[in-house]
């Protein structure tokens, strides 16, 4: 185990852990989940709020350091351990999650936590500043990407707290920021897959229209691959005479979004686009 790649930067400043914990608004009920624990600066002020916490932490060394700490305290019946990577573990049922996130698995952890079922009531999770500004961003700004779009989806976003490098132990690299996730309950009634199909095509050149982008090499080629899957998957017919550059143009041009650029379009506007693909049979996943 190597401190810059399992990213082990501990919390050393008692403050920032004491409001990251009670931005939460633990309630005597809730049960926790904390991804990647480390020696437990968390951990110990979760445990005095809530009924119980769930720590993921990828490394048994400071999985046994955790342990001691709660050794023999009351505490200890309230904290379970589970010794594994929270990419591939199985998640417990949890009402919170708190997390001072190791940076490498920032992404994979607020797309595991939104898919989660059921819902949990909030997120209080530590990133990099520039992910947590991207999290945060809204059309128009200079960090409005397709992360901020695929999160924003399904949950609000806001930010708590800059936190200085040097509060960590050893210092990162890099500057970090506390955000809140609140999921958006219950869950538009998209598919994930087919939300994020449209935006990777938009985002990629996201000052460019949106007709400009549906212009990039493979993209009709993908339309027809998925038109067909659908097909198959729907035991229809699969019409060979249908021409996907027609109908982009069409759907470009009754929702008016053609001369539209994605770094300008919102939530509601990539739903409206999709929607009417979708109408007309076509496809993003
Ligand atoms: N939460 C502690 C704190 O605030 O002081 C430690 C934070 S440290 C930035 C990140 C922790 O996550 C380390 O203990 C590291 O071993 C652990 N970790 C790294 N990758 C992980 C993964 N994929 N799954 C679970 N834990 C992981």
């Amino acid at each position: 185990f190597n401190t810059e790649r399992f990213g082990q930067h501990i919390l050393k400043n008692p403050q920032v852990a004491q409001k990251i914990v009670d931005t939460a608004n633990l309630r005597p009920t809730d049960i926790v989940l904390e991804v990647g624990p480390g020696t437990g600066n968390l951990t110990v002020r979760i445990l005095e709020k809530a009924k119980r916490c769930v720590a993921i932490e990828m490394d048994p060394r400071m999985a046994a350091e955790l342990t001691k700490r709660v050794q023999g305290k009351p505490e200890q019946k309230k904290l379970d351990i589970m010794i594994g990577d929270f990419v591939k573990a199985d998640l417990p049922y949890f009402d919170v999650c708190i997390s001072n996130t190791p940076y490498q698995i920032s992404s994979p952890l607020v797309f595991r936590l939104l898919s989660h079922r059921p819902l949990f009531r909030c997120a209080i999770l530590m990133f990099q500043r520039e992910f947590a500004l991207r999290l945060l961003a809204r059309p128009g700004d200079d960090f409005w990407c397709r992360l901020s779009a695929n999160v924003q989806l399904y949950a609000t976003v806001d930010h708590i707290m800059k936190v200085d490098k040097n509060n960590f132990r050893p210092p990162p690299k890099v500057e970090s920021s506390v955000v809140r996730i609140v999921p958006v309950d219950p869950p538009p009634p998209v598919r994930f897959e087919e939300f994020d199909g449209l935006t990777r095509l938009l985002f990629t050149r996201r000052n460019k229209t949106v007709h400009a982008n549906f212009q990039a090499k493979n993209v009709y080629s993908m339309l027809e691959a998925n038109w067909k899957t659908w097909c198959s998957l729907n035991n229809e017919m699969v019409d060979g005479s249908v021409d996907f550059k027609i109908k982009v143009d069409e759907v470009l041009k009754d929702t008016g979004f053609s001369e539209v650029r994605p770094a300008k379009m919102t939530i509601d506007d990539l739903l409206k686009l999709l929607h009417a693909f979708h109408e007309l049979g076509i496809h993003f996943a």
